[in-house]
């Protein structure tokens, strides 16, 4: 399970960030993740407690905030939303889709105390 993985990094940036702002504890964090990332939200918030667990984040809470997958479809020659990698154009049915967005994984906002 690789979100595992994901939390042991989140909590290595959390420590980090909030030694540079001399906070003491993480109350919130809002993560953004792209649909196409490739992440179950479900086993992320599960393994977020467990690897919080014991550092300045434990209890915080998470706030995941999906983003939607984007493509640039080259016969509509305009960008285009779909709900998954390979999709057919919802507009033409082309196949000719570079993806744009929603691979990404990024902190989006922090509160510490
Ligand atoms: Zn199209």
């Amino acid at each position: 399970m690789h979100e595992m993985a994901i939390c042991e990094s989140i909590r290595g940036i959390l420590e980090e960030e909030a030694a540079k702002q001399s906070a003491a504890r993480v109350d919130r964090v809002c993560l953004e993740i792209g649909r196409l990332a490739g992440v179950e939200v479900e086993a992320l918030k599960f393994g977020f407690d467990v690897v919080m667990r014991g550092s300045l984040a434990e209890g915080a809470r998470l706030d995941i905030l999906e983003t939607e997958a984007r493509a640039w479809c080259m016969p509509c020659g305009r960008s285009v939303a779909i709900a998954q990698r390979y999709d057919p154009c919802p507009v033409c049915g082309s196949h000719q889709l570079q993806v744009t967005g929603g691979e990404e994984m990024r902190i989006k906002e922090l509160e510490v105390s």
